[in-house]
Order: structure tokens, then C-alpha cells, then sequence
């Protein structure tokens, strides 16, 4: 007999969720996403635009190191035509980080390859295609303070 559900708060990014908050002005929706997040409590959230940037923006890239360089100043965020915008995703990751704590969030799906959200492997400098490994600015965060992190490419916690 079932007699209780455990629901999970998971944080979420909000473009997998068919939000249009990406650089683009568009979504990442994943349908099997949605699906498989039914029976569990989603927080959808950006980072970029916690951090204070605009929809569309520029798109950025981390140059010098990965997510966690730029969390100790090792490394920076630059967007296509060379601003430094490693404190909107740092801002943007704290913010996150903040959202993960006030809701006991103890897992999160972020979108593959961005530089805030990325798991594993972020894109190289100014390349849309080759990837290297790395985190994301938020999801390194996240993952210092014990946050659980996958992708959407492999979204079972
Ligand atoms: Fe926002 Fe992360 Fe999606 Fe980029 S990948 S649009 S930062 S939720």
C-alpha cells in the first residue's frame, strides 16, 4: 500500500522548461524533461538573468579555466565582443545558490554546455561547438555546496 510520495525540490534551468530566458531571446524545451520532473517539486531559475543580465544578450564564454577558476578569480567570463561580465554570472550563481538553500534544493538539472549551467563540459572560448571539460559558474557553485548537478543529457539523480 503506498501511503506517501516523497517529493523532490530539484532546481531547474529555466530554458529547459520552455522559458525564453536564453541569450537568443529563445528556449531549450525538453519535453522528456517535463516529463520525467512530473511527480517532483521544480524550481525554475537562470542564472543569467539572476545575474543581472538582459533577454537577449550577448552570448559569453569562460576564458582562462572553468567555472570554479572564475568563483576563485582565476578565470573570466567574456561575452562576443569582449565585455567582462564575470560578475553578472558570478552574482547569478550566488543568487542560485541562494534560491537552492531557501528551498532545501539538494539537486539540480542544468543545461548541458552554457557557461552557467554547464555540468562537466563547458564550450570552448568563442566556439559554439567544441567543448572542453569544466562546469559552469553556477553549477560549480552548486556543487561546492553540496548540491547534486546533472544535464538534461543525463538527467537521473
Ligand atoms: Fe539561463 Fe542556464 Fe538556460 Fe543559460 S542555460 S538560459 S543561464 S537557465
Amino acid at each position: 500500500m503506498v501511503i506517501g510520495l516523497i517529493y523532490m525540490t530539484k532546481l531547474v534551468s529555466a530554458c529547459l522548461l520552455g522559458v525564453n530566458c536564453r541569450y537568443d531571446g529563445k528556449n531549450a524545451l525538453e519535453p522528456k524533461l517535463l516529463e520525467l520532473l512530473k511527480e517532483d517539486q521544480i524550481i525554475p531559475i537562470c542564472p543569467e538573468q539572476l545575474g543581472g543580465l538582459p533577454t537577449p544578450r550577448e552570448p559569453a564564454w569562460i576564458v582562462g579555466g572553468e567555472g570554479s577558476d572564475v568563483l576563485k578569480g582565476a578565470a573570466k567570463v567574456i561575452s562576443r565582443s569582449g565585455e567582462d561580465v564575470t560578475e553578472n554570472f558570478r552574482k547569478g550563481a550566488e543568487e542560485t545558490l541562494k534560491v537552492a538553500k531557501l528551498f532545501r534544493a539538494k539537486c539540480a538539472i542544468l543545461k548541458a554546455k552554457s557557461p552557467s549551467c554547464g555540468c562537466g563540459g563547458i564550450r570552448e572560448p568563442f566556439s559554439f561547438d567544441k567543448l572542453k571539460n569544466g562546469n559552469g559558474v553556477t553549477a560549480a557553485l552548486l556543487k561546492k555546496n553540496g548540491v547534486k548537478v546533472v544535464s538534461e543529457e543525463n538527467p537521473r539523480l
